[in-house]
């Protein structure tokens, strides 16, 4: 029996980049050593780093005024390091749920925090769109998919102030308009590749423009000058995020992988939809193209439910434990037939 994966994170990676990673852990260089053992000054990792950069360029759209780092710390030390680097007055932000909410905290610990739109208050089950931000904001933060309730920003506003912006869950799933762009990061471990390394890409011209001081490995600058290899980077994790580039480019990019998951997305919560005994908890206008989230009617039966989908290989089905419920996070990587299976399996327990 096929196993589809609907983890949220760490997630689903496509079974080609496993294979190729799986070579590399045990032979990679000229000599026959392991990625695991090589120096990252040696030619054979410089070149995975280059790689792994152009090809997010040529993906993204990305010209020379942006850099691009692989750090470490997680999305979650982007949410202090974005505003360490970028804050010097004041930083608008949309609170989107979990992550945003997380994100605001941090930022107050470098300057104003606005919240100048928040869906708090219906348990995040939209993303609200219609706010302004004051003319003495120096960015505008945004969490694009909203991991844990399953939301999703459909298009990006037009603002005077960079976007900062955790696309951690939903970066590469679609083309985006990066002139909106300051900042962006993005957690690998979502959409993009393994645990261990946070991809960041940042208009270089905003930085250096703050007074405090900054310690040197949380400066941004510090990596831009030293492309990601001041210290030692997270080779692997690079090394397995470039595998999923190549991965990309094969499948026709990032217009493609859009088409792609609407369509898985759409199979999804028509089922849900049409279904008795499950409903989509989230705004039909706002809803993620990447983690699907529904509940039952029946809220006793949900553990039923996946241990049903379990059986028939739908893993990791549950919802995150501070809503409950049922997601199913349906990133790049995931098959069509997978997405099919699970629609087979709604409908079959709906039917019970
Ligand atoms: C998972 C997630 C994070 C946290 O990522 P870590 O790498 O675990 O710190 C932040 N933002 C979003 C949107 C996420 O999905």
């Amino acid at each position: 029996m096929n196993a589809y994966n609907f983890y949220a994170g760490p997630a689903i990676l496509p079974k080609a980049v496993l294979n190729k990673a799986t070579e590399a852990c045990k032979s990679f260089d000229e000599f026959g050593l392991s990625i695991l053992e090589i120096s990252h000054r040696g030619k054979a990792i410089v070149s995975v780093m280059e790689k792994t950069d152009k090809l997010i360029r040529d993906l993204l759209g990305l010209s020379d005024d942006y850099a691009v780092l692989f750090l470490t710390g997680g999305a979650s030390s982007q949410f202090f390091m974005s505003a360490m680097n970028l804050l010097k007055n004041k930083a608008a932000f949309v609170d989107t749920g979990t992550w945003s909410t997380k994100s605001l905290k941090e930022a107050g610990q470098f300057g104003e925090v606005d919240i100048v739109a928040s869906s708090k208050n219906d348990n995040y089950t939209h993303f609200p769109k219609d706010y302004s931000i004051a003319p003495d904001t120096d960015y505008l933060h945004l969490t694009s998919n909203n991991t844990v309730c399953g939301t999703q920003l459909h298009s990006f506003p037009d603002v005077d102030v960079p976007i900062v912006c955790d696309m951690s869950s939903d970066i590469m799933s679609r083309p985006i308009p990066i002139e909106k762009f300051g900042l962006i990061y993005a957690g690998a471990q979502k959409n993009f590749g393994p645990a261990g390394t946070t991809l960041v890409i940042v208009r270089k011209d905003l930085l250096g423009k703050v007074d405090r001081a900054i310690p040197t490995m949380l400066d941004y600058q510090t990596h831009v000058a030293k492309n990601s290899a001041f210290n030692t980077p997270p080779v692997f994790p690079i090394y397995v995020s470039m595998l999923v580039c190549e991965w990309l480019v094969e499948q026709g990019g990032l217009v493609e992988m859009e088409k792609k998951n609407k369509e898985k997305a759409a199979l999804l919560y028509t089922a849900i939809d049409e279904s008795n005994s499950f409903y989509g908890t989230t705004a039909l206008e706002d809803r993620s193209l990447m983690n699907v989230t529904f509940k039952l009617h029946d809220e006793d039966k949900t553990d039923d439910f996946i241990a049903f989908a379990q059986d028939q290989g739908c893993i990791g089905l549950k919802g995150h434990r501070s809503v409950g419920g049922c997601r199913a996070s349906i990133y790049n990587a995931m098959p069509r037939e997978g997405v099919v299976k699970l629609v087979e399996v709604i409908k079959e327990f709906d039917n019970k």
